[in-house]
This record gives C-alpha cells, structure tokens and sequence, in this order.
C-alpha cells in the first residue's frame, strides 16, 4: 500500500500548490469558454437547434467540477490527517467530471488536452507512477462518457455500435497513450525534481552531522581551553607565591646577615627599617622600642623625614589604639585608618597600616609600624612577613641587650655605677696612645673621701654606700661623654679627660671638690656631707707613662691630704719631678 509520506507531499505541494490553484481556476475559465464555443459551434457551424438538456447537464457538470476542485485545494491547504483521502476522492471526481464535460462538447475530439491538465500536474507534482491510476481513469471515463453521450445526442447510429464504439475507443486509446507519454515527460521532471530534492536532503542531513560533530569538537577545544586556562592561572599563582617566597627569603637572609654584621643597634634598626620598606614597598615604615620603667616607646628610627610630622608620631606612639600591640603583644592590620582613631598620623595621608610587636620571651620591646597612603594597601602575607621580621629584630635586640647587661657587669662598678679598675686601666692605656699619637693634653685626678672611715663608723657602712652612690652620680653627670670616671679602690676614684690641660683639670677639679662639699645626702633618717681631696696630674707635662699619670696623681693626692684635705693638689712638671726623683 502506497502511504503518503506527509512531509514529503507538504514539500512537493508546497512547492506546487500556488500552481494547483492556478491551474484549477484556469480549468474553470477554459471550461466555461468550452461550454460556450460547444454552444456556437452547435448553433452555428453544425445548425444544430439548441439542447437546453446539453446546456443544463454541462452547466451542471461545470458546477459540480467547480464545487470539486473547491474542495481539492480546500483539502490541499488544510494541513489535516486526512489530506490524503480528501485530495484522492477529489481529484477522481474532478478527473470523471473534466472528462464528462469534455465528452458532452461539439468538437470534443479536440479538446482532450483539457483532461491533460490536471493529469499532467498530477504527474509533475506527484510523479508519472500517481497519476497512472488517474490517466487510466480518465481514459476509461472518456471512453464510456463519450460514446454514451453521443448515443444520446444520436452522433453514433445504432445498428453500426459496436464497430463504432471499437474504433471510436482505439481513438481515444491511442489519444490517452500519447497523454500518457506526455503525462510521463512531465513525470520525469517530478523525478528530477525528488531525486536532486533527495540529494539535497541527504548532503544536509549530512552537513547536519558534520555540524555536530563540528559542534563537539568546538565544545571539546573549549573545555581543553578552559582546562588550559585553569592549569595556567594554577601556575601563575604558584609563581607569584614562589617569587614572593624567594623575596622573603631574601629579606630574611639579608636581615639575619645583618644582625650578624651590624652590631651598632641603631645602625642595624636603620637597615631594617629600610629593608621593610624597599621589600614592602610602603609610604613610611617607623621602628619604636620601649623605655624606661613604664615601658614607654621612643621612636627609634622612621623613614619620617619631616621633624615636625616625627614630632607628632613621637608625642602620639603611645596612644590607646595601639594598645592591642604594645600591651598584648598582638599584630594589628587596618586598611581603612581613620586618622581621628590614629592621633599618630596627624598631618599625614596614611590611609592602611599594620603595627607588629616586637616580642621577647613575652615582654614588649617594641613596635614596628608600616604605613600606606592608599586603601587595602596591605594583606595577611604582609602582616605574615612583618611578623617574621620582627622575630629577628626582636632577638637581635634581646641579644644586644644582653650583650650590654654582660658588657656592664663586666666593666662597671655594681654599687656606683661607675666603670670599674679594670676597665679604667685598659682605656687608660687606649687613651694614652692617642693623645701620644695625636700629640694633646690627658689629664687624670684621683681622689678620695676624707676621714671615710670615721664616716662610716659614725653613719654606718650602708649609708657610707649612699654617700658613694651619690658622689659617683654627681660626678657622672658633670663630666663630658669622652671623661671616665672609675672607681679605683674602696673609696677612691680616678677620672681620666683627654683632651685636658693641667689648669682646666685643675679647675674641673676644684668645682668638683666644691660641690661635693656642698652635697648634702640623705636618706630617711640622716642627712649628711662628706668632702673630697683630689690630685691632679697631666699627660705629657707631668708624665711620661701610663704608671708616671697615675703615680704623680696620687701623689698629688696624697699631698692634698697631708696638706689639710678638702683641697685640690697638682703633680708637678715632669722636669722637676724628674728632678726630685
Ligand atoms: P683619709 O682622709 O686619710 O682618707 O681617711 P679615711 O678614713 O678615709 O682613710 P681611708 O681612705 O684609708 O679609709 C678607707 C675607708 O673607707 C675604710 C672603709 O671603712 C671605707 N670604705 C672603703 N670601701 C668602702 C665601701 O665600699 N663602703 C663603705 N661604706 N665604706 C668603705
Ligand atoms: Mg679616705
Ligand atoms: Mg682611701
């Protein structure tokens, strides 16, 4: 059985419909004009009287065609299942009509061809093969249509019917067989048509797939790209962490290397500081220890150069909201500093900062502060490195300090806090040699507390302690950096003064001794003042060694207290010591 492929036929009649249309209202015309030219023709040329029973059944004929091919190309628009039924009872009607019609015509024999044209498009829009069953219809339709309408019309005498009626079917016979050749002509046209249509749709179908395909390879190359992708920032990130590891490393081996170079603390909280900034790459970076017994920070050094804006970080360091670092030991991070919090930044655009303390085994020694201009200027691997840093600076320090506890111990005297006898003798030897080399003046005077015994057996040992503690601080704060002063034995010390002549030691001299005898010291219960003799002696007038200073000094002083005490006495020039000698 022969199913309509839907599609198909709506593809073929899609392309034929227009014509289908046409075609049909042409029928109609040229029908309407066979009718009449069959009314003229009977009339006229055969002078036949006029049949109104011939007239009413083409007219009849006409109509009902009419109403048929109506139906056809109503079937034909409308895209419903039974298309096919609707088109095939059609078309068979409007076949059996055309034909009747043209059987009913005068000169019918001519007008076959009109039959031709519904069987021929059948051909052309459904192929040769479908329109078969029509020409063969047709064909039978015609035959049987035209003989009986001519027995009717009494074209045909009776007695010679059937040999009539044989070469009468041979006519029409052979006039469908050259229909049909020409039905067949347009057929292949139809096959062309299907077979290059067939085509088409096999290369897009076809094309289809390779679109596909091409479709999975592009998606396919996406996700290698965006795999590629990932991989590549994976790397780049990977990079960054290691070019920022090496930096640290870098910082952090410079800084140690440092430490162990520079050990002016100062000098190396300098270079650290300037490390911090060129690897961090901020606005200022400023270094602050604590002091004294409050622990109070000082700014130690800053990238600040404007005195008046270091002024104001110094007054400010200590204020409240660096608390969390100095008091906790906690790091802080603000990337978003409103100045009104940070009294500090007073003056300064500083817009995010991280403060790190400085920890020893717990204690606060101090803070590193970086500050930035910009917003956000600072994350956790900041803060991560300053930390580091901080590590070491902060043992640094508590090993500096340590080194300065040892150095103390070692050269200064543990009740005055003067240095001690073996220091003094070193330096004197140090500071001999360069007044030699340099050729000035270096002078010593020795002195000693007058009638100390009595003292502490009047007062007592511990407040003879205080009297030398007092004395000692005294002194200490009346000399120049570059004077030292020692104590030489139980109550005795020594000041060495480079650069010093005789007569200006002298003079130092009796300002001390005077205003120790003015010094009242105190303590809670007595309150009392001792006097001091001293002998002064010189480098190179008076001596010609190291041992000659400290001997014609003390010669000197003992002179002074065999002349009465509470005096100033002076060694003579070397000349005439040496003369006496
Ligand atoms: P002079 O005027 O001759 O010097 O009489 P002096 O009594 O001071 O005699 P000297 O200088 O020999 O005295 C030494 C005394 O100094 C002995 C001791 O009682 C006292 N002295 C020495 N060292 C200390 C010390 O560390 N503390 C105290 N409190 N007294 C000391
Ligand atoms: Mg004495
Ligand atoms: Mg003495």
């Amino acid at each position: 059985m022969d199913i309509i492929d839907h599609n198909r036929v709506e593809k073929i009649f899609g392309n034929y419909i227009r014509y289908e249309g046409n075609v049909t209202k042409f029928t109609w015309i040229i029908f309407l004009g066979l009718i009449l030219e069959d009314l003229f023709s009977r009339v006229y040329i055969a002078k036949q009287s006029l049949q109104p029973s011939l007239i009413a059944v083409q007219l009849l004929l006409y109509v009902l065609l009419v109403g048929v091919s109506l139906m056809k190309l109503r079937s034909i628009k409308n895209e419903s299942q039974k298309l096919k039924t609707y088109y095939k009872v059609a078309k068979i009607v409007e076949v059996v009509m055309t034909v009747t019609l043209i059987s009913t015509v005068y000169h019918s024999v001519f007008f076959y061809f009109v039959a031709l044209l519904p069987l021929a498009f059948i051909s052309l829009s459904r192929g040769f093969k479908r329109a078969v069953p029509y020409i063969l219809l047709s064909w039978f339709v015609q035959a049987l249509s035209q003989y009986f309408v001519s027995l009717w019309l009494n074209t045909i005498p009776l007695p010679s019917m059937f040999s009539d009626f044989f070469f009468f079917s041979l006519t029409i016979t052979i006039q469908y067989l050259l229909f049909s050749l020409f039905c067949y002509v347009w057929g292949t046209v139809h096959s062309e048509y299907s077979r290059s249509e067939e085509e088409n749709n096999i290369l897009i179908e076809r094309l289809g797939d390779k679109y596909v395909q091409l479709e999975q390879a592009k998606k396919e190359i996406q996700n290698h790209y965006d795999k590629m992708r990932e991989t590549n920032n994976q790397l780049e990130e990977t990079n960054r962490r290691l070019t920022s590891s090496l930096a640290e490393f870098y910082t952090l081996q410079q800084i140690s290397q440092a430490i162990s170079s520079i050990f002016d603390m100062n000098e190396l909280l300098k270079f650290v500081n300037d490390v911090i900034i060129g690897v961090m790459g901020v606005y200022h970076s400023t270094i602050a220890l604590c002091h004294g017994p409050q622990n109070k920070l000082k700014v130690q050094v800053s990238s600040i150069f404007d005195k008046k804006e270091l002024a104001i970080v110094s007054d400010y360091i200590n204020s409240e909201v660096l608390k969390p670092s100095t008091h906790d030991g906690h790091s802080m991070i603000d990337n978003a500093v409103n100045p009104e919090d940070y009294p500090f930044t007073q003056g300064r655009n500083i817009q995010s900062m991280i403060c790190v303390p400085l920890l020893a085994k717990g204690n606060t020694l101090g803070i590193v502060l970086i500050e930035h201009s910009m917003k956000d200027a600072f994350d956790n691997d900041n803060v991560r490195l300053l930390e580091i840093i901080s590590q070491q600076v902060s043992i640094a320090i508590e090993n500096a300090r340590l080194y300065q506890q040892m150095h103390d111990l070692a050269t200064l005297d543990g009740l005055t806090g003067a240095y001690n006898r073996l220091y003094f003798q070193d330096n004197l030897q140090i500071e001999y040699k360069k007044a030699q080399e340099k050729g000035y003046d270096l002078s010593l005077m020795i002195f000693d507390i007058d009638h100390f015994k009595k003292f502490n057996d009047t007062n007592g040992h511990l407040f003879g302690d205080l009297v030398l503690k007092s004395i000692s601080n005294y002194i200490m704060k009346t000399l120049r950096k570059e004077d030292i002063l020692a104590r030489y034995g139980g109550e005795e010390f020594v000041i060495l003064m480079p650069h010093t002549t005789l007569e200006q030691a002298q003079e130092k001299a009796e300002d001390l001794r005077e205003g120790i005898s003015r010094l009242t010291i105190t303590d809670r219960v007595i309150s009392a003042s001792v006097t001091i003799s001293i002998g002064v002696s010189v480098f190179p007038d008076a001596a010609s060694t190291p041992q000659q200073l400290i001997k014609s000094s003390d010669d000197a002083l003992y002179e002074a207290k065999h002349a009465g005490r509470n005096r100033v006495c002076v060694a003579p020039p070397k000349m005439k010591n040496e003369n006496v000698g």
